[in-house]
Order: C-alpha cells, then sequence, then structure tokens
C-alpha cells in the first residue's frame, strides 16, 4: 500500500475524551471513530489489525478441532423466554420490537441460539464430542462504555460453545480451550494468565478468566510470580489426547493466579514473599463450564449408548477480539506510539523514502515495494512528499515492527536503513539483505 493513496487520518493532537494510551494511540493513529458511546466505526488501520487477530483466533480453533459457523446479531426473545434468560439478564440486553410486535433483542451472547441450533440437528451420543463457534459483533447496553474499543457496547466477540457427552468428556472440552487460548494470545504478542474466576451462581471451580497485566485494567488479580516465566511456545499438541491437554492445563495452573473475586488470602500466603504479586489485569477471555444449564430447560437431549436420553453437557468459551486491540497497546507501545507485535501488525514493513522524486531514491523504494510483495509481504510505503521528520513520526504512531529508510546519501553506498520499532536499532544493509532480513523475521510467524 502506498501511503499517498490510502485512508489513515491521524491526529496531530492528543483527543482529550481518551483516558488510557491505547484509547489515545487508536484515535491518533487513525484506527477507530466513535460512532456513539461505545460504537467505533473500524478505520482502514484499525479494521486490518481486528481481521488479523480474527485470522489467528480461526487457525487456532480450527487447529483445537472446532468447527466455524456464523449466528445472526439479532435474535427472538422466544428463546431466551426458554432459558429463563430474557427477564434475568437485565438493562444490559438492548430489547428491540420489530414491526410486527414481535421481541427481539441484539444478542450479548449465543448459549441459546447455539442450543437451539443443536436440539434440531443432533439427538445421539455417536455425534458428539463437537464444538462450534463464531465471531459475531455482541451487544451490551453497559452502563459506563468507556476506554475505547476496551469495553464497547457493540464489541467482536469470539464464543464458542461444546456440546459433550458426560462431565469427563467436558472437562476435556475445557481444557482443550484452555491450551488452544495460551496459543492465540501467545501469538499475538500477548501474555494472558488463566486465573480461577467466579463460576457466580453456576458454582464449581470450572471457570478460568486470562488476564492481561497492565495497570489500567479493570480487574484486580493476584498472582506468583512464577507464572510469567511460563511460555507455550511452539508445541506440538495432539488435541484429542486428554492427557496431553489436562497436563499443560496443570503446569499453568499450578501457580497461584486468581481474580480478587476468588483470592484467598492464606493460599496467596504461603507463595515465597518475593513471587506474590499483586496488579491490575485486563480480562481478554474467559471459559467456562456449566453443565446442562441450558440443555436441561430447553431439552436438548442425546441418546447415550445405553439408549437413555440424557442431557448434553456444555460449555462456553468466549475471546474479546476487539477488546484484543486495546490489550495488546496497553502492552506494547512506548511515549511515540504503538509496537506492533509481528504476529498482529497491520503492515509488515514500512518504507521511507527520505527524499521523494529523487529518481535514484524512488526507484529504490519502487524496487523494495516490489521485493517485499513477492515474497508475499505487506509493506506500507510513505510516498508522500513530506519531511523526514514527519514520515518517520507517523510510522513510529502507527508501530509498524520493521522500517526500511531509503535516501540519497545511503544508496550512494549502496545501503539503505533497517530499523526495529521497539528497540530503535538500525542496521546498514543492502536493499536485497534488508528485504530476505525482513522475510526472514516473518517466515516462522
Ligand atoms: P467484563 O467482566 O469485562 O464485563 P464479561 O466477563 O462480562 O466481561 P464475557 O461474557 O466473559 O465478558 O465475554 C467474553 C469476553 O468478551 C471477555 O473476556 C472480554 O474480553 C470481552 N468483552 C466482554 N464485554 C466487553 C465489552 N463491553 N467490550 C469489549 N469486550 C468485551
Ligand atoms: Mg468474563
Amino acid at each position: 500500500m502506498r501511503l499517498s493513496r490510502y485512508f489513515l487520518p491521524v491526529l496531530k493532537e492528543t483527543p482529550a475524551e481518551a483516558q488510557i494510551v491505547s484509547h489515545r494511540l487508536m484515535l491518533r493513529a487513525g484506527m477507530i471513530k466513535q460512532a456513539s458511546a461505545g460504537i467505533y466505526s473500524w478505520l482502514p488501520l484499525g479494521y486490518k489489525v481486528l481481521r488479523n487477530i480474527e485470522r489467528i483466533v480461526h487457525e487456532e480453533q480450527q487447529r483445537a478441532g472446532h468447527i466455524p459457523l456464523l449466528m445472526p446479531t439479532l435474535q427472538s426473545a422466544d428463546l431466551w423466554r426458554e432459558s429463563g434468560r430474557y427477564d434475568d439478564y437485565g438493562e444490559e440486553m438492548l430489547r428491540i420490537k420489530d414491526r410486527h410486535g414481535r421481541d427481539m433483542l441484539y444478542g450479548p451472547t449465543n448459549e441459546e441460539l447455539i442450543t437451539d441450533i443443536f436440539r434440531s440437528h443432533v439427538g445421539s451420543y455417536k455425534d458428539l464430542p463437537l464444538t462450534l463457534y463464531h465471531i459475531q459483533w455482541k451487544f451490551r447496553d453497559e452502563v459506563r462504555p468507556r476506554f475505547g474499543v476496551m469495553r464497547g457496547r457493540e464489541f467482536l466477540m469470539k464464543d464458542g460453545y461444546n456440546f459433550d457427552i458426560d462431565y469427563d468428556s467436558a472437562m476435556h472440552a475445557y481444557n482443550r480451550h484452555m491450551v488452544s487460548y495460551l496459543r492465540t494470545y501467545e501469538r499475538m504478542g500477548l501474555q494472558a494468565i488463566p486465573m480461577r474466576a467466579d463460576s457466580g451462581p453456576i458454582g464449581g471451580e470450572d471457570t478460568h478468566e486470562f488476564l492481561v497485566l497492565a495497570d489500567t485494567g479493570e480487574s484486580e488479580v493476584f498472582y506468583d510470580s512464577a507464572i510469567t516465566d511460563l511460555k507455550f511456545g511452539d508445541r506440538k499438541v495432539d488435541y484429542d489426547n486428554r492427557d496431553e491437554c489436562a497436563a499443560i492445563v496443570k503446569e499453568w495452573t499450578a501457580p497461584y493466579a486468581r481474580t480478587d473475586e476468588t483470592h484467598d488470602e492464606a493460599k496467596f500466603s504461603e507463595i515465597p514473599e518475593a513471587r506474590r504479586k499483586s496488579s491490575r489485569g485486563i480480562e481478554v477471555g474467559q471459559i467456562f463450564y456449566f453443565g446442562t444449564k441450558y440443555s436441561d430447560p430447553m431439552g436438548a437431549m442425546v441418546t447415550n449408548d445405553q439408549g437413555h436420553k440424557v442431557p448434553v453437557h456444555m460449555g462456553s468459551h468466549g475471546i474479546g477480539v476487539s477488546r484484543l486491540l486495546g490489550a495488546i497497546i496497553e502492552a506494547s507501545h512506548d511515549d511515540k506510539g504503538i509496537i506492533w507485535p509481528e504476529g498482529v501488525t497491520p503492515f509488515h514493513v514500512g518504507i521511507v523514502n527520505l527524499k521523494q522524486g529523487d529518481p535514484e531514491a524512488d526507484v529504490a523504494c519502487e524496487n523494495i515495494y516490489d521485493a517485499l510483495s513477492a515474497k508475499g509481504l505487506e509493506p506500507l510505503y510513505d510516498d508522500r512528499d513530506e519531511r523526514a521528520g514527519a514520515k518517520f513520526a507517523t510510522m513510529d504512531l502507527i508501530g509498524l515492527p520493521w522500517r526500511i529508510t531509503v535516501g540519497p546519501r545511503g544508496l550512494k553506498n549502496g545501503v539503505v536503513e533497517l530499523t526495529a520499532r521497539r528497540t530503535g536499532e538500525s542496521e546498514e544493509l543492502t536493499p536485497e539483505v534488508a528485504v530476505s532480513r525482513v522475510a526472514e523475521i516473518y517466515s516462522g510467524i
């Protein structure tokens, strides 16, 4: 993409309404525009990152054997009356009447819809296990939408639902989700720590939230710092292997890590003092086993191998796709702007032409652009007739992890400069080596 032809409405001033750095940077980098309270348009740069996050979520869900579908945003109130949640949900639910006076709602979540799909089409244990998921917009009429996409009213969520014949099999689904989530967040350059959370009125211990540590987080968390040393890395996991998944879950849940709702001061004090940490965290996901809470009232039954009809065991598993943009920026920025992890960056590399209009510099930039594109990479070429300082400031603000700077002086010696956004370190290389270096960086991602 050439910047002169792109739509990147960066702001010079810091927007006064934004209280936290990720919100400020998303507005300044021209990624989002508020449409109304807690509802945003995704401008091209923001949309690109959103799609990258979605892609990683899809890849990791399907790697775990989960099946994508798409359910609507608008739902009929009747299904929610069956589960009893139409009255329970309260003011966060946006309720709508259609022209025939029928009660509709903009889905805040999808347990009812998916249970209805399941009961209409599945009747035997032989069709289990089954995990279906989608990535779809949700609406929750939050009292205080704030922090930009972090707490929106309309937001994008991945929500998945497992259907299993019994508790053990449902717990395997739970473990599978935890393992796939660990890998998902790490691919986005994030450390998201699974923490024992509150299961609310359902009871039991079977819910974990995934939290990114950040001062601006809305949750208070307590953890053993040993957990921050764990890395998922590029493990090969057989997602059908119950023991293997359970072992990974055990590894990640052995160190103490809890939100304030389940915090246990006595247990916490058993950790050596130097490792006892408390901080703030951003919830970027949650997994949940809830048994037959929906299948019972909604009659989602299957025949088991004894020929008896039994309610199916379920769980639901969410990832805050749009919130993740804010969380990643909170975890990865400096005073100049965003620093995108390679896994989600909107463009792989920026090309800055120090002297637009200089025939040699222009040709060199075009050649680098073509060479990068030929390797399947997407560069953003700042071909505007702007001062070098302004071009650097834009690149730093929008946070591309790598930049190739091209100018007449370097070209005289046959070199361009490759700069890492994170460290600011630069290296002089021939254009060919710079291109292959960037290609190499992205080859494992
Ligand atoms: P919170 O406690 O932050 O209100 P929640 O526990 O009600 O969230 P879940 O039902 O667990 O949310 O939804 C799954 C994920 O969706 C959350 O982990 C979070 O990342 C994301 N999410 C929830 N509410 C919002 C929101 N208002 N704006 C953006 N993302 C959200
Ligand atoms: Mg939650």
